[in-house]
C-alpha cells in the first residue's frame, strides 16, 4: 500500500479524480461536500429511457419522456423577447415542438442535428403538439452511453454550470467506487426480518436501478435507516428518562383542592382525565416526560397550574417556560391569580428584566425562595440555578426544540417535565417529533364555546368592518387588529402597525381607546398595555404577531387580521384562538389584498371551512411539507436524507418497532453487534445524543 491516503467516504469531492476546484464549487452549492454527501443525495426522479414515448403518441396533459433530433431552431423574433424559444424535433414517428419561455440563452446551446431527451408536460397549441418548458439533455455518444440512455436514468437537480450528463457520470463513478465501502449499520437479523436490501445495494440502486422494483427496494431501505436512526435516538432518550430515578411528588393535594374549589368553573372531563394522568406520573419515582396536547382554548393552563401546585406542596420548585415575553408575562398574571391567594409566590424571569433585578431573581431561585417562576428561554441560560426544581413546564412546545426542553430539565435533578402544545398532528408525525414523550390529549373545549364566525374579506369591505367593530365595542366587547411581518425588517413591520394604530385612533375611532403592542416595547410597557386591555380600558389592540400564541382575554370578540394571505395556516388558527374565549359570539375577519396565490387561497379557505385544529394541521402539513411544518431545524432532530413522512408512514412504524426492541435489550448500544449502528447513530445526531461510553 502507498502512503498517500486512498479516497474514502469522507474525502472532499474536490480530491476525487476528474473533479477540479470549479466543479467542486458547483457541487458545494448543491450542498455536496464529500463522497458520502453525494452517495446519499436524492435524485429528483428517474426517467425510464427504455420506454420513450414516440412523438405520435404524446397526449396533451401528460408528463412524458421522449427523444428526437433537432431539425429546426426558432428563437423569439427580435423585439419579442417574451415569446417562447422553440425547437422542432423529429423522431421515427413524426414531429414535435419543444418550447421554453425566457430561454434566450438556448440559442447558444441547441444546434440542428443534435439529439435531445426531453421530459415535460405535453400541450396542444394551435393544433400542434408542444412539450412545454421540458427538462432536456443533449445526447452525445461516449463511452458511458449506457448510463444515459436505454435504462432507468437518474436525473439530479442542477446548479449553474453543472450539466446533467456530467453530474450523472460523476455519480456513477462515486457509486461504483464507494457504495460498497459504506458500512452496513443494520444488524443482520433486522435486515432479514424486514426484508431489506444491504446498504451498499441500496445506494447503488437508489441512483442506478436496473428495475422499478430495485429502485423501490432501495428507497425503502434508505427511508428505513432514516427512521431507525431517529427512532433509536428517541427511544434511548425515553428509556433513559424512565430508568432515571426521579422525585415522587405525592402531597396530600391540599393546594390543588383549594384552587379547584376557587375556580369559577369545573374542569371538563378531558381536563380531569389528563390531570389524572399527570398526577400519577408526578407521584411515581420516575421523571414524568409528558406532552399535553390540546387545541387553542382547550384549557391547558389550569392543568399546568395544578401540576405546579403539586410540586410546590411537596416542597419543590416549579418553572414554566413560554416562547414569548408577552406570553410569559400573561402566564405570570394568570399564575399569580391562581397561586397567590394560596400563599404561593410567583416570579418572572425574562431577559428584559433590568440586570440588577435579574441577578436578584437568580439568587432567590438558587436559594429556593421562589416556589414558582415563569419565564422565557432566559430560564435555561447559564447561571440560572434552582435549589430544588421538581417540575418544568414548557408551553407552546412547538416553538422550542428538543435541546431547550432538555436544558430546562437539566436545571434540576431529573425533574418532571410537562410540555404543552396546541399543534395537533397525525400519529405518524407525533411519533417522530415527540417520540421521546408520553402523550395526553385534551379533546374537548370548555362548555358554551361557540364556533367563531370566520370571514374572508377584501379592502372594499374595510368601512363595513369598521362599522362592525364599533358595534361590537358598543356592546361592551373588545377587538384585536393584527399585522403580519409585511416587510423583511422588523422596523418596517412595526411601522405598518404603528401607522395603523395612529390612523384608527385619530381618523376612525377618535372616541375610543386604541392600544399598540409590539415586540420592541419594554417589559413595563407591554405589561401596562396587556393589563389595560385585559381590564377593558383599551377597546382595540393593534399588534404585530407577538400576540399570536397563548394570550387570553375572554372579553375580546373580534380578531381582524390584516394581510391575512401572508400568514401561515397554523398562525391564523392560533390568532383566531385569541377570541371566542368567553360566552359571547366571536368573529375572525381575514382581510386580504386582492388576488391571492393558489396556496394562500387554500389557507384562507381552510380557515373559513373548519375550526378543527386537527384538520387545519393536516392541510398545513400538506401545503408546507413536513420539514417546514415541523421547523425541523428548530426541533433539533436529525434531518431525513430520503424518508418522506407523508409517504412512508408504514416504514416509520416498522423502524419504530425495531428501535424499541433494540433499545430494550441494549439501552446504550454497547453490544459489539451494534457497533456500526451506534456509530451511524452518533453521526446522525451530531453530538445531541451523548451515548454512555462503550463498555
Ligand atoms: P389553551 O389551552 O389555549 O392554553 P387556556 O388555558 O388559555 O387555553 O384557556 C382558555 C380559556 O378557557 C381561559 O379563559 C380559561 O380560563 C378558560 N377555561 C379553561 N378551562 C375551562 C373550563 N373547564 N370551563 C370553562 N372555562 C375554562
Ligand atoms: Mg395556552
Amino acid at each position: 500500500m502507498t502512503q498517500t491516503r486512498a479516497p474514502s467516504l469522507g474525502t472532499p469531492l474536490q480530491y476525487i479524480k476528474g473533479v477540479g476546484p470549479r466543479r467542486a464549487e458547483q457541487l458545494g452549492r448543491k450542498g455536496l461536500a464529500t463522497v458520502e454527501d453525494a452517495l446519499f443525495s436524492v435524485p429528483l426522479r428517474h426517467e425510464d429511457r427504455t420506454r420513450l414515448t414516440p412523438f405520435c403518441s404524446l397526449q396533451p396533459g401528460q408528463v412524458s419522456t421522449c427523444s428526437g433530433t433537432i431539425v429546426g431552431v426558432s428563437p423569439p423574433p427580435p423585439g419579442r423577447s417574451r415569446a417562447p424559444f422553440s425547437v422542432l424535433l423529429r423522431d421515427a414517428s413524426g414531429y414535435a415542438t419543444a418550447s421554453w419561455f425566457g430561454g434566450g440563452y438556448l440559442a447558444r446551446v441547441f444546434k440542428r442535428g443534435q439529439q435531445l431527451v426531453l421530459h415535460g408536460k405535453v400541450a396542444r397549441y394551435k393544433g400542434a403538439i408542444v412539450i412545454q418548458q421540458p427538462d432536456y439533455e443533449i445526447v452525445e455518444s461516449g463511452e458511458d452511453d449506457r448510463l444515459h440512455t436505454g435504462r432507468l436514468v437518474p436525473v439530479y437537480s442542477l446548479t449553474e454550470g453543472l450539466p446533467q450528463r456530467a453530474l450523472r457520470s460523476l455519480m456513477w463513478r462515486l457509486v461504483d467506487a464507494f457504495a460498497r465501502e459504506v458500512p452496513e449499520i443494520l444488524p443482520e437479523v433486522v435486515r432479514a426480518r424486514r426484508r431489506l436490501v444491504t446498504l451498499a445495494q441500496a445506494l447503488h440502486d437508489f441512483h442506478f436501478p436496473a428495475t422499478d422494483a430495485g429502485l423501490a427496494a432501495a428507497r425503502r431501505r434508505l427511508a428505513f435507516d432514516d427512521f431507525l436512526l431517529l427512532q433509536l435516538g428517541l427511544a434511548i432518550l425515553r428509556s433513559r428518562a424512565t430508568r432515571a430515578r426521579g422525585i415522587a411528588l405525592n402531597p396530600r393535594g391540599e393546594l390543588v383542592g383549594r384552587l379547584r374549589a376557587a375556580l369559577p368553573y369545573s374542569l371538563t372531563a378531558a381536563q380531569e382525565r389528563v390531570w389524572d394522568e399527570i398526577r400519577r406520573d408526578m407521584a411515581a419515582p420516575f421523571p414524568m416526560h409528558r406532552l399535553l396536547q390540546g387545541d387553542v382554548g382547550s384549557g391547558k393552563t389550569i392543568v399546568a397550574a395544578l401540576a405546579v401546585l403539586t410540586a410546590v406542596e411537596a416542597g419543590y420548585q416549579a418553572a414554566v417556560m413560554a416562547p414569548t415575553e408577552i406570553l410569559a408575562e400573561q402566564h405570570l398574571m394568570t399564575f399569580r391569580q391562581f397561586l397567590e391567594p394560596l400563599g404561593v409566590a410567583v416570579s418572572l424571569l425574562t431577559s428584559s428584566l433590568a440586570p440588577r433585578e435579574r441577578t436578584a431573581r437568580r439568587a432567590a431561585l438558587a436559594a429556593g425562595e421562589i416556589p414558582c417562576v415563569v419565564g422565557t428561554h432566559a430560564l435555561v441560560q447559564e447561571g440560572v440555578e434552582f435549589r430544588r426544581l421538581g417540575l418544568a413546564v414548557v408551553d407552546e412546545q412547538h416553538r422550542f426544540g428538543v435541546e431547550q426542553r432538555a436544558r430546562l430539565r437539566e436545571k434540576g435533578d431529573n425533574p418532571h417535565l410537562l410540555v404543552m402544545t396546541a399543534t395537533p398532528i397525525p400519529r405518524t408525525l407525533a411519533l417522530t417529533l415527540y417520540g421521546d414523550l408520553e402523550v395526553s390529549v385534551i379533546d374537548e373545549l370548555p362548555p358554551g364555546r361557540r364556533p367563531i364566525a370566520t370571514h374572508a374579506r377584501t379592502e372594499a369591505k374595510r368601512r363595513a368592518i369598521y362599522t362592525f367593530l364599533r358595534d361590537q365595542i358598543a356592546q361592551g366587547r373588545q377587538a384585536y387588529v393584527v399585522y403580519p411581518l409585511v416587510e423583511e425588517s422588523e422596523a418596517l413591520d412595526l411601522k405598518a402597525a404603528t401607522d395603523m394604530a395612529r390612523h384608527l385612533a385619530e381618523d376612525v375611532f377618535p372616541d375610543l381607546t386604541i392600544g399598540l403592542m409590539h415586540g420592541r416595547l419594554g417589559f413595563e410597557e407591554k405589561d401596562t398595555i396587556m393589563r389595560r386591555f385585559k381590564g377593558g380600558e383599551i377597546h382595540i389592540l393593534v399588534s404585530t404577531t407577538v400576540i399570536e400564541v397563548g394570550i387570553d382575554v375572554p372579553n375580546a370578540s373580534v380578531m381582524l387580521v390584516e394581510h391575512a394571505e401572508r400568514f401561515g395556516l397554523s398562525q391564523l388558527h392560533q390568532l383566531r384562538g385569541r377570541v371566542g374565549r368567553g360566552p359571547w359570539k366571536s368573529y375572525c375577519i381575514l382581510l386580504t389584498s386582492g388576488r391571492l396565490t393558489e396556496e394562500a387561497q387554500r389557507r384562507i379557505d381552510a380557515m373559513t371551512a373548519t375550526h378543527d385544529g386537527f384538520k387545519i394541521a393536516e392541510v398545513d402539513l400538506e401545503l408546507r411539507g413536513p420539514g417546514e411544518f415541523f421547523g425541523t431545524r428548530q426541533s433539533g432532530l436529525p434531518e431525513f436524507r430520503t424518508a418522506d413522512l407523508l409517504r412512508d408512514g408504514k416504514i416509520l412504524e416498522e423502524a419504530r418497532q425495531e428501535a424499541v426492541a433494540i433499545v430494550s435489550r441494549d439501552p446504550e448500544l454497547r453490544d459489539p453487534a451494534h457497533r456500526a449502528l451506534r456509530a451511524g447513530l452518533l453521526a446522525r445526531w451530531r453530538g445531541k445524543l451523548a451515548l454512555a461510553t462503550a463498555g
